[in-house]
């Protein structure tokens, strides 16, 4: 049973009229023509459920980072348009936040209507957990539901002072937050086992405290991606011009260390494939780690590598993975990334995927539909695996679990 109030437990009356915070922070091209619209659906399940219980909607979103109020380029309207072709009905957008526009359009919605709030982050008051903002967004409904895990990790007003608005009675988490916050929390607190972590990407210092909080609970840690480096540095590897971060080489000796009295089996990378320099026409070698060239940079791990990933996830029952195997936005580049996606798909492992770079690897390697669960939530997701509270979810958690 969930520690979080549940849509479920919610007692709506016909043509009450609810406010629900989702996460649309959708990617968009220079044409501002959507990429990938799975946060938009993410939403579609919660907002079924209200319609069926004969509510009205006033959906909420912030998209991207306005810097002075209006900006064209991130009105909703691209993501009201799409939200209305997914639902076949219409959703009415609002000029504004909660000006004139907003409130008039709000109070005339009848059971069943469906509006969009333009971008929450028009309003200055959003990012500052502004309780006027807040106040202002609550006068509109009567029930709040947040459906909007990516934000949960911010205190914001429109997912965390707002919910001081509403009583118990009337706030409550939708499908989408609830099974975030499940899955996350599962893999923390009782995974099945093997539970092997597969991280990668950029940075070891991103994913430092996710790799602490994990180390005493995983069986397998798999270390792949340009955070490898400050690994295979620590263990007095040459890693000719590969990304490194020097500062946190000791650190990264300490967890190899911390693995080792703990039993987790830690796996880096055996071979790379080298680069003269990061572009997608550089000269490439494919090479064991201890032969990565002077002046070469390692861009993604090698078949060898992978053929050794898939041996450790072989057993596994549950797969944790945050973070590509390499810069899978180049095609050169890309393998490592997507045969891993593979491997982690096939597996009969309960599988999750968190991180935007992370799903779009899975999403490029057509395994989306394969992979138990993939988290809307880059940052958010991270910090649940970090073992933190997100500020979002406090506020709505049931008497006792606060
Ligand atoms: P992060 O946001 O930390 O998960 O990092 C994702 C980024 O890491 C992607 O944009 C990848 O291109 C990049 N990345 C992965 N492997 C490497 C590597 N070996 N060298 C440089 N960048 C990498």
């Amino acid at each position: 049973m969930s520690e979080i109030v549940s849509i479920k437990e919610l007692d709506f009356k016909a043509g009450s009229r609810v406010l629900m915070r989702c996460d649309f922070n959708t990617p968009m091209d220079e044409f501002c023509n959507i990429t990938d619209d799975r946060r938009i659906s993410s939403a579609i399940p919660t907002i079924r459920y209200l319609l069926d219980q004969n509510c009205s909607i006033i959906l909420a979103s912030h998209l991207g980072r306005p810097k002075n109020g209006w900006d064209d380029k991130l009105s909703l309207l691209p993501i009201a348009k799409r939200m209305s072709r997914l639902l076949n009905r219409e959703v009415i957008l609002a000029e504004d936040v909660v000006g004139k526009d907003a409130k008039e359009k709000a109070a005339n919605l009848k059971a069943g209507d469906i509006m969009m709030l333009e971008n929450l982050r028009f309003e200055k008051g959003e990012t500052k957990d502004d309780e006027k903002l807040a106040n202002e967004l609550a006068s509109m409904a009567e029930y709040y539901i947040n459906d909007a895990f990516g934000v949960c990790h911010r205190e914001h007003a429109s997912v965390h002072a707002i919910t001081k608005c509403f009583d118990d009675e009337h706030k409550a988490a939708g499908f989408l937050l609830i099974k975030e916050v499940e899955f996350g929390q599962n893999l923390i607190r009782h995974p099945s086992r093997p539970f092997v972590a597969v991280t990668g990407g950029s940075k070891v210092s991103g994913k430092l405290q996710a790799l602490t909080n994990l180390l005493p609970r995983v069986d397998k840690l798999i270390i792949g991606g340009g955070m490898a480096f400050t690994f295979l540095k620590a263990l007095g590897i040459d890693i000719g011009n590969s990304l490194l971060e020097e500062d946190l080489v000791e650190e990264a000796a300490n967890i190899l260390l911390r693995g080792k009295e703990l039993g987790v089996k830690i796996y880096l990378p055996v071979d790379v494939v080298a680069a003269q320099s990061f572009s997608n026409d550089s000269a490439i070698k494919y090479v064991p780690v201890q032969e990565i060239p002077a002046g070469w940079m390692g861009l993604d791990i090698g078949p060898a590598s992978v053929r050794l990933f898939k041996e450790a996830i072989a057993d596994a029952h549950t797969i944790w993975w945050n973070g590509p195997m390499g810069v899978f936005e180049m095609d050169k580049f890309n393998k490592g990334s997507i045969k891993m996606s593979h491997a982690i798909a096939e597996s009969y492992a309960t599988t999750v995927v968190g991180g935007g770079d992370t799903a779009d690897v899975v999403e490029r390697a057509g395994d989306t539909d394969e992979i138990t669960f993939i988290s809307t939530g880059g940052g958010a997701s991270l910090e649940l695996i970090e073992g933190k509270e997100l500020p979002g979810v406090r506020v709505l958690l049931k008497k006792g679990f606060e």
